[in-house]
């Protein structure tokens, strides 16, 4: 069916209120679900494009932070379809491949520097370990070679988790057990509730179609690599934010090389369009 741009404004509207208020509403409800997406795809690109007021040249940062607080509110208010395993302290997962869009990256690299600036040196010098490491390698070779992630506390607990990225918050378990195999080699599939899944999906392309429509590289980087940069560099921020693309040397993770470009830029331009009050793409 299709519809005026009257209807398309006035429904982007009504679920940027309800976005901002609950989060998406998990569930087969599927346009309903897109057009959460594409509110929360306006309220990013807003971010990003400095029409929120003061947030000078931490904009990237912003908005990771606005995309977290977007995936907490929808995972309190929907109920998971399944038990949730994860707990403090376990920290196998630590152990794997992460990868981090951009603004997510400058958002740990600030929180590192606000939360822990009498330490920063060694922190650094942990993530350039990880990253000389771990550089290059796949998800596979993660797995086998257990590096953990530097920002790995000793308590078994993530360091920066109120600032960990997507990545982090949307890998959760239904069984330990599983994991444990998993993490022992063996090809096991890990259970995950459906909800959290769809909210995971939501949060990483809001993301990446805020990039795309701010002209930034929507990428996924290798975690180490692109937070060695974030905290090497005090002005890499802003640069990015000027149209540096100052993660150029950093390699892509293996989900966009596995998902077709074709299929992600479909999705992106409909997320576009909707989200600035376009045509929707056929
Ligand atoms: S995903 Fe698995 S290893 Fe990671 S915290 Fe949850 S139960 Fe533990
Ligand atoms: S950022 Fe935190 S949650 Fe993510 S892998 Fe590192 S220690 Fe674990």
């Amino acid at each position: 069916m299709s519809t005026t741009a009257e209807q398309r404004a006035a429904q982007l509207q009504q679920e940027r209120s309800l976005v901002e208020a609950r989060g998406i509403k998990a569930g087969p409800q599927y346009e309903q679900w897109w057009w959460s997406v594409a509110a929360e795809t306006r309220n990013l690109i807003d971010i990003l494009r400095g029409a929120v007021a003061n947030l000078g040249t931490n904009r990237a940062s912003a908005a990771a932070e606005h995309a977290h607080e977007f995936f907490e509110k929808s995972t309190r208010n929907n109920t998971p379809d399944g038990p949730i395993a994860c707990a403090k302290g376990c920290s196998l997962c630590c152990n794997l491949y992460v990868s981090a869009t951009a603004p997510e990256v400058f958002f740990v690299a600030n929180f590192i520097r606000r939360e822990y600036s009498g330490s920063i040196d060694q922190i650094l010098e942990r993530v350039r370990q990880s990253d000389r490491d771990t550089r290059y390698m796949d998800d596979r070779q993660r797995l086998v070679s257990r590096f953990p992630c530097p920002l790995l506390g000793a308590d078994g607990a993530c360091s920066v988790y109120a600032a960990r990225p997507s990545a982090c918050r949307g890998w959760v378990s239904g069984s330990l057990d599983a994991c444990k195999r998993g993490y022992s080699g063996e090809d096991i599939p890990i259970p995950r509730p459906e909800m959290w899944r769809n909210i995971r999906s939501a949060h990483v392309f809001a993301m990446e179609a805020a990039l795309a429509a701010t002209n930034h590289p929507p990428h996924h980087y290798a975690f180490a690599h692109a937070l060695r940069i974030a905290l090497e560099n005090l002005d890499a921020e802003m640069r990015w934010l000027n149209g540096e693309d100052v993660f150029a040397t950093v390699e892509p993770d293996s989900y966009e090389k596995q998902t077709p470009l074709a299929e992600r830029k479909a999705r992106v331009n409909m997320l576009i369009a909707a989200a600035t009050g376009q045509d929707l793409p056929k």
